[in-house]
């Protein structure tokens, strides 16, 4: 079969030599300690498997969904982010259901760029970002992100022949990969120069309610001016630990929703009315779940940072997510120095550049593991020499 030349934009999988020495590993018997993959270690809680186990069972939720989400689910999205945020959202056409976050991020590319055009991308950020342009026909334009910009891409850097092709940008606070959170102020100027350029804002918030010290990040909706330039994705995966679930909502702009909506229509038929029931009722009764989580978390951050700073890490501790975003240690490069700390220790970490090319020279930890698990790793760091400095 020829590949056709939309395949051949596809990038090879980052991850695949990775796989392929974690399977290796475990074939010795080696015990890998998993710090990889972002997905939560924890089951989806009662509450909602309680919720859920009466939903499917109705027969009036085993037909076809509506395309844009139940009422139920698009009016309880408006309640939670009324509550959440402070923002007021119509939820006849300021609100669509998901089949996740991810697939919606996919579509948006399909929806918002002709072949040729220019989506803006973070680098280090979520993988498909990129490759979504690419599908799309498009290009990514790589804003570069670090720690001495708080991973807030500089928007005046981007030169002018960009900006005239850019029709989106990509922004992601709480970040993956970098777990970081973006200023007041870099909202707001956001909002001005995506108004002054005529560019759409799809602000990434999959990971909105992992977060520390009880600082809420914030909705790019909340910022005057927001709602006229910027759609948001939010998501259930990782708030209740509902990865395998498939479910998520965009928000913003009506016109942008309404698009995406019209692309979603063509291909896909929505989410399973049962998960929407169930998603909604999460939504509006999850907090104390969350606060009981993120302490959880928290106290995972801690083990992990507290154990590197005793390495020569000199890293701070992440404000959002469950990420740790790290420099490998001096003269070695990403891909190797993962390698090599699998096939030495057996603890599996991610390297940056599979999250871009600005990702060389670092590696993200995962902390979707119990606490013995990270103390573990930590030892095993100690036994081998595995140092920054
Ligand atoms: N956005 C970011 C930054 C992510 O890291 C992920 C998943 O890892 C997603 C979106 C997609 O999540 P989902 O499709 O499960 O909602």
């Amino acid at each position: 079969m020829k590949q056709r030349e939309r395949i051949k934009r596809i990038p090879p999988y980052i991850f695949a030599e990775i796989d392929k020495k974690k399977a290796e590993a475990k074939a010795k018997g080696m015990d890998i300690v998993d710090l990889g993959i972002g997905d939560p270690d924890l089951p989806t809680p009662d509450f909602i498997l309680d919720k859920m186990a009466e939903a499917i069972r109705k027969p009036e939720h085993h037909d076809y969904p509506p395309y844009q989400g139940t009422q139920e689910f698009r009016e309880s999205v408006a309640t939670w982010f009324q509550g959440r945020f402070g923002v007021t959202l119509n939820p006849n056409s300021e609100v669509l259901s998901l089949i996740g976050s991810k697939e919606g991020i996919a579509h948006s590319f399909l929806s918002f760029m002709d072949p040729g055009d220019i989506a803006i991308v973070p680098d280090p950020g979520y993988p498909a970002y990129a490759v979504g342009a690419l599908i799309a026909g498009g290009e990514p334009y790589y804003v570069q992100v670090n720690e001495d910009n708080n991973y807030e891409p500089d928007l005046d850097s981007i030169p002018q022949e960009v900006i005239d092709k850019a029709t989106l940008i990509f922004l992601n606070f709480p970040g993956n990969p970098t777990g970081s959170l973006a200023s007041d102020a870099f909202y707001e100027n956001a909002i001005a120069w995506a108004k002054k350029h005529n560019i759409l804002i799809c602000n990434d918030l999959a990971y909105s309610e992992v977060y520390y010290d009880g600082e809420k990040p914030r909705s790019i909706l909340e910022f005057p001016g927001a709602m006229d330039v910027a759609i948001e994705f939010h998501s259930l995966s990782k708030t209740f630990n509902m990865t395998g679930w498939r479910v998520g909502m965009v928000v913003g702009n009506e016109e942008a929703v309404q698009t995406l909506g019209k692309i979603k229509t063509n291909m896909d038929s929505g989410v399973f009315k049962a998960i929407q029931e169930t998603a909604a009722y999460a939504l509006l009764n999850g907090d104390s779940f969350i606060e009981t989580q993120n302490k959880l978390y928290q106290e995972r951050r801690d083990i992990i940072v507290n154990g590197l700073r005793e390495l020569g890490w000199n890293i701070e501790a992440p404000k959002a997510t469950f990420y740790i975003w790290l420099p490998v240690p001096e003269g070695k490069k990403s891909q190797d120095f993962t390698i090599e700390l699998l096939e030495t220790t057996g603890v599996l970490v991610v390297p940056g550049t599979g999250y871009g090319p600005n990702g060389e020279g670092y590696f993200r930890i995962s902390i979707t593991a119990k606490n013995d698990r990270l103390e573990e790793a930590i030892k095993r760091f100690k036994e081998h020499g595995i140092r920054f400095s």
